[in-house]
């Protein structure tokens, strides 16, 4: 990463210029959402501004020209994720799209007596949407348990893959942990039992160099709003053979070929997944993200972020009381952390009169606090925008704050 500005690349981001509570703001919360290049925002002013018309409707020049930057989004995106362009359903993020999988592609497939494997650190996203199938399929859910490190537990992982199990649906990256986990390694042994896979790639497309095909999974889910785009954005890959077999999740207009009172031709995937007006502005949006990500290129962004997380690791661990939540080999840039005696809210709300922004609560993880045995943590997730001196600000903040806690 060498070669790159990166106080430079910070200067793209608007937002990362202001103060909050009469403090330089130190943004440490992009797991939560991540915040926006110029090229983004720009390009999402243009479109109302100058192109503003509904996608796939009208033969008029605007109705052209959004359709065409609508189209031109998701091809970008699906050369980002190594895919193609006629696999990928734009929808409204992970949440949206892992629910797609589970309504369209589980509920009419599973039975009881079938099952369903999670891990113990997905997000709610990847939790809520396997149990109302499990309820209504009578499908059951088995759960792979965690290292001490808080790293998946693989032998335990595969010894829950028995023959009942039809789907295995996990995390790339922990939000919570940072925990890579070996996702190809684990769709090569799912598949070898003929279990389909999903992965959620929320955490992981804003910070890795992703090669989707690569991995061999069956669906693989991001959003948007973490990868320096609009939020209510996202996107679900899909195999084609997966896709033409599943049913639409949700009807309407843009989906069909034609419709009779009789019954409906649906058009063909992606588009049979995109009933009504999409967020286009927001796509369009997304498609200068990706430029953006791409630019940089993603190995860079990655080592730029391992290099910050070495920096705060190595910052933290100087600070007394501190419990430190997974210690994953392989990490992404997300430390979760308590001190000993102070609630985490209390904790977050301090450091936010410091100027310093970080997520404190459960995370959206509930079954992961229940393994750790805390109602919360603090998390501070980082990235390529941040600097070595903010670094520096935020330990130097919670050194004072411990203190006042103290
Ligand atoms: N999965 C993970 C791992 C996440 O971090 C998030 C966002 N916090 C989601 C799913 C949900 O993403 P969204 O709310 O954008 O649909």
């Amino acid at each position: 990463s060498a070669a790159i500005d990166w106080a430079h690349v910070r200067a793209d981001f608007p937002l990362l210029t202001r103060h909050v509570h009469g403090k330089p703001l130190i943004y440490f919360d992009s797991a939560n959402t991540g915040q926006k290049p110029e090229s983004v925002i720009q390009a999402v002013d243009d479109f109302y501004r100058h192109h503003n018309a509904n996608v796939s409707r009208a033969v008029h020049a605007l109705g052209t020209e959004a359709t065409d930057a609508y189209e031109a989004a998701r091809n970008k995106l699906a050369k980002f994720l190594n895919v193609r362009g006629d696999e990928l359903v734009l929808c409204s993020g992970t949440t949206f799209a892992l629910n797609l999988v589970a309504y369209s592609w589980a509920l009419p497939r599973l039975q009881p007596g079938d099952a369903i494997v999670l891990t113990r650190m997905e997000h709610h996203a990847n939790i809520v949407p396997w149990q109302l199938v499990a309820q209504r399929t009578g499908a059951i859910i088995k759960v792979a348990e965690l290292n001490e490190r808080g790293e998946l537990d693989l032998a335990h992982l595969y010894s829950l893959l028995t023959p009942e199990v039809k789907l295995l649906s996990l995390t790339h990256v922990s939000n919570v942990l940072g925990t890579v986990n070996p996702v190809r390694e684990i769709c090569r042994e799912a598949r070898k039992r003929g279990i389909v896979t999903a992965i959620d790639g929320s955490q992981a497309a804003p910070h890795r160099a992703l090669d989707v095909a690569a991995i061999g999974c069956d669906f693989y889910a991001i959003t948007g709003h973490k990868m320096s785009g609009p939020t209510g954005t996202g996107a679900l890959w899909a195999r084609r053979e997966h896709l033409a077999d599943m049913p639409p999740f949700i009807g309407g207009g843009e989906m069909i070929k034609e419709v009779r009172f009789e019954g409906t031709v649906f058009n063909d995937p992606p588009h049979k997944f995109e009933a009504g007006t999409p967020n286009i502005a927001g796509f369009i949006g997304l498609g200068a993200a990706v430029d953006y990500l791409s630019a940089l290129g993603m190995h860079n962004v990655e080592a730029r972020e391992q290099e910050l997380l070495a920096h705060l690791n190595e910052a933290l661990s100087q600070v007394d009381g501190l419990r430190i939540f997974g210690q994953a080999r392989e990490k992404a840039a997300v430390v979760s952390f308590l001190v000993e005696g102070a609630h985490a809210h209390d904790l977050a709300t301090l450091l936010d009169l410091e100027g310093v922004a970080i997520r404190s609560g459960h995370h959206c993880a509930h079954p992961l606090m229940q393994h750790f045995g805390v109602p919360a943590t603090c998390r501070a997730s980082l990235a390529f925008y941040n600097t070595h001196d903010e670094i520096d600000a935020f330990v130097a903040a919670l050194h004072k704050v411990r203190k006042l806690l103290g």
